[in-house]
């Protein structure tokens, strides 16, 4: 009999919990040879989550919770689940049932015949704006080009971990998660299989566009140092530019007696100047952050609450 932990982080998500723990179940029932067990991590909601998830732990057997101290955002609250989650795999997914359901039963069938990591890869994105589209594209396409490994597209947390995965992502402790990328760095056999998203069944997403700014900035820079090694091709092309005008200029004023306007060039240059400049610092700026909010250790997340038990550390309290 395999166990399956199913992890679902919940930020906000009172209207969907009941839901979703229905049409999960009535879905599973079908499945043969495994039993499943959830578990919910509250990631510091601030309405009636966390009492929704109490009452659902308190009537199902088979159902849990962690809750976290504040929010700590979802890539956190995920890691949260791997490292309470017991199962022989486990599969994230989101409360609020854009995940379709159905896709369990496939995904524990690719995992019986080896594979150790099955994700869902959404066909189309057009529930999304043209923007919203465009920049997902872009953001694959620039960390395709500057990092030797094969990202994977349009595939999201929506996946089946085999318990070999997820002791490998318990090793990463790092605080700036990014956990797309973390997948695809810890290796193992992988298949990806197609689906739909569906629109959330209720409540509004908390991506904005600037947090998924953050996120994309995130990626990169946690994924590849690509960007340190373009400003010093940036500086070099800089140089030599710069050492061609000097030549012009000098060959000008020799040959032709051209008297060379001052102050225009001399403020384009300077302005242009700057700006590499400060471009450059910006990106050794985010380099350094990195390394200053690592270098400090912080634990990723602190459980406030794990099924009713307070907690202190990573073990009960009192
Ligand atoms: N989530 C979370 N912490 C956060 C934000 C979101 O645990 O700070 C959870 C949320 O409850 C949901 C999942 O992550 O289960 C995906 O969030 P959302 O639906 O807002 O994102 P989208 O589907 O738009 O990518
Ligand atoms: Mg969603």
């Amino acid at each position: 009999m395999d166990k399956i932990t199913i992890i679902v982080p919940c930020y906000n998500e009172q209207e969907v919990i009941e839901k979703f723990h229905t049409e999960v179940t009535r879905v599973l029932q079908d499945v043969a040879d495994c039993s499943f067990t959830y578990l919910f991590v509250n990631d510091g909601s601030t309405d009636a989550t966390l009492s929704q998830l109490q009452q659902l732990a308190a009537r199902e057997e088979n159902a849990s919770y962690i809750s976290l101290s504040r929010n700590f955002g979802k890539e956190a609250a995920m890691l949260a689940g791997l490292d309470y989650a017991d199962g022989d795999a486990v599969i994230i997914m989101d409360a609020d049932l854009q995940h379709p359901p159905e896709l369990i039963p496939v995904m524990i069938d690719w995992w019986r015949q080896g594979y150790d990591d099955v994700c869902a890869k959404r066909t189309d994105r057009a529930d999304e704006t043209w923007f919203k589209r465009h920049m997902a594209n872009l953001f694959y396409r620039c960390l395709q080009a500057v990092s030797k490994f094969r990202v994977q597209r349009d595939v999201g947390d929506f996946r089946l971990l085999d318990k070999r995965c997820v002791a490998a992502l318990r090793l990463m402790r790092e605080n700036q998660r990014f956990t797309k990328g973390m997948f695809t760095w810890v290796g193992y056999r992988k298949k990806e299989i197609p689906f739909h998203v569906r629109p959330r069944a209720a409540g509004a997403t908390t991506w904005s566009y600037l947090a998924l700014c953050n996120l994309a900035v995130e990626g990169l820079t946690s994924f590849t140092t690509a960007p340190l090694r373009l400003t010093t091709l940036l500086g070099l092309g800089v140089s030599l530019l710069a050492m061609f005008y000097m030549c012009w200029v000098l060959f000008n004023a020799l040959c032709y007696g051209d008297p060379v306007a001052g102050y225009p060039t001399l403020i384009t240059v300077m302005l242009f100047l700057g700006g590499v400049q400060l471009l450059s610092l910006g990106i050794i700026g985010e380099y350094l952050g990195r390394v200053f909010t690592e270098s400090k250790q912080r634990p990723i997340y602190l459980v406030d609450e794990y099924d009713g038990q307070k907690m202190i550390y990573g073990s009960p309290a009192g």
